[in-house]
């Protein structure tokens, strides 16, 4: 299946203890279909010190999140959305945006591909 989230998108938390949070998309985990998000679902961590490497310490640190409890944030009309895949055929080229379910608007251009003269 296509990557409908991807780093950089900032999206809102839909379900569980942060529900309505924003924040950017730091990392995709692709295998889990997780996503981690700034300042989402933050847990304590400890830390050991390594000596002339980093103090150790109680850190806060952002903990992967389902995708599904995820919903992209258009860029172009601010609500949540789902992300629909779109093929454009546009003169030489195969195009393939990401669009917003909400605004039909193209978010981003994911693929371009020469097409295939017959
Ligand atoms: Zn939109």
């Amino acid at each position: 299946m296509a990557q409908r989230i991807k780093k950089g998108d900032t999206v809102i938390v839909m379900r569980g203890r942060e529900k309505g949070k924003t924040g950017e998309v730091i990392k995709v985990l692709r295998d889990e279909n997780r996503v981690v998000v700034k300042n989402v679902n933050l847990v304590k961590k400890h830390v050991k010190e390594i000596p002339n490497v980093r103090e150790g310490g109680i850190y806060e640190i952002e903990a992967p999140i389902h995708i599904s409890n995820v919903m992209l944030l258009c860029p172009k009309c601010q609500k949540p959305t789902r992300v629909g895949i779109r093929v454009v055929f546009e003169g030489d080229s195969i195009r393939k945006y990401r669009y917003c379910k909400k605004c039909n608007e193209n978010i981003d251009l994911i693929r371009e591909k020469a097409r295939v003269k017959r």
